[in-house]
């Protein structure tokens, strides 16, 4: 029987690192999945445990990384990502797409694998050309409370590409926008979980200044999709991945409050500092070089993550705080 090729996804058991382990696994790879549980959940990747073909390491990436046995893959996909989290976790955001992304950079370089590694769209700050391509170089200050999520992203895309040109490591670099599914933290202050948080308990919804800034959403199966492509393609240079469909954030609120039919109101708070205006890929490189765009419309994304929502326990709806250790 031949043995199966083996991947890494770090950050396994968050949002987007636990739809990856389903994807490898199911394409039929060996899946080692490492966390160090500070954002993420065991809950999303609780169903993988009895699967023979999957492993899961708790360790920190920001830490030496050591794994015994051959890698094919691996995929550098732990960070937290909400602007509350970078509030709260700052330093550990700065290490973990720094001391991390040189860890695993490391280690892709013995075990001879080629590693992708998530950035993203905060690449380009409030970004100053619209809708960004992947030419742009952004509009970011290092020092407000995006710079430790930005930066060190930036970072972390300077340091791949030094590994490929300097030691030859086979490298691929996605820039993610905003995406949603299920298995995203309720509470990590992001605008999907919060809305639809907010809307469950029966809660007003908070948008934040007058929500004419815009995003633009992707649903997870969809992103998915994009990195499996741009995993196999021989394309070295950082690919946009997310969903052009672009819409005001309180446009965005009154489709969350008509999905779930609550009637609570829209309350104004402040505008963090720093939030970016305006945000929409350009994704013609990842159409022209991957064949990829995404399917799902937003109103079929939007209903598969509330019905999740709603399917989840009412103690984990009600609780507030974050759990980081
Ligand atoms: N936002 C909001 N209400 C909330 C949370 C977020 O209006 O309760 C806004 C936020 O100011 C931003 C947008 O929604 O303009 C997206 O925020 P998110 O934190 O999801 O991610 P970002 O794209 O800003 O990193």
């Amino acid at each position: 029987m031949q043995t199966k090729e083996r991947v890494l996804i770090t950050g396994a058991a968050g949002f987007l690192g636990s739809h990856l382990c389903d994807r490898f696994i199911k394409e039929g790879y060996s899946v080692i999945g490492m966390d160090n549980l500070i954002t993420g959940d065991l809950k999303n990747i609780a169903h993988l445990f009895p699967n023979a073909a999957f492993e899961f390491y708790h360790h920190d990436v920001s830490k030496f990384v050591f794994v015994p046995g051959e890698l094919r893959y691996i995929l550098h996909f732990a960070s937290p990502a909400s602007p509350i989290d970078y509030l709260k976790i700052p330093i550990q955001t700065l290490k973990v797409s720094s001391l991390g992304t040189h860890n695993l950079l490391g280690l892709a370089k013995v075990k001879n694998a080629r590693i992708l590694v998530a950035s993203t769209s905060e690449v380009y700050g409030d970004p100053l050309v619209h809708p960004q391509v992947e030419e742009y170089w952004g509009n970011v200050n290092p020092v407000g409370p995006r710079g430790v999520y930005d930066e060190a992203k930036r970072f972390m895309e300077a340091i791949t590409m030094a590994y490929h040109t300097y030691h030859q490591v086979e490298t691929r670099i996605v820039r993610i926008f905003n995406t949603y599914g299920p298995r995203m933290r309720l509470n990590d202050g992001r605008v999907l979980p919060a809305f639809i948080g907010q809307a469950l308990r029966g809660e007003d919804l908070t948008m934040f200044g007058d929500g004419s800034q815009t995003r633009s959403f992707c649903y997870v199966d969809d992103l998915v999709e994009g990195i499996y492509r741009l995993l196999k393609s021989d394309y070295t240079e950082p690919v946009n991945i997310g969903n052009p469909s672009e819409i005001t954030i309180k446009a965005f609120a009154e489709e969350i409050l008509k999905l779930t039919g609550a009637n609570q109101k829209l309350i104004s708070l402040p505008l963090p500092k720093d939030d970016p205006k305006q945000r929409q890929p350009d994704i013609t490189k990842a159409k022209k070089l991957l064949g990829w765009e995404p399917k799902v419309s937003r109103a079929e994304g939007l209903k598969i993550t509330y019905d999740y929502f709603k399917s989840l326990d009412k103690e984990e709806l009600f609780k507030k705080e974050h759990r980081f250790v």
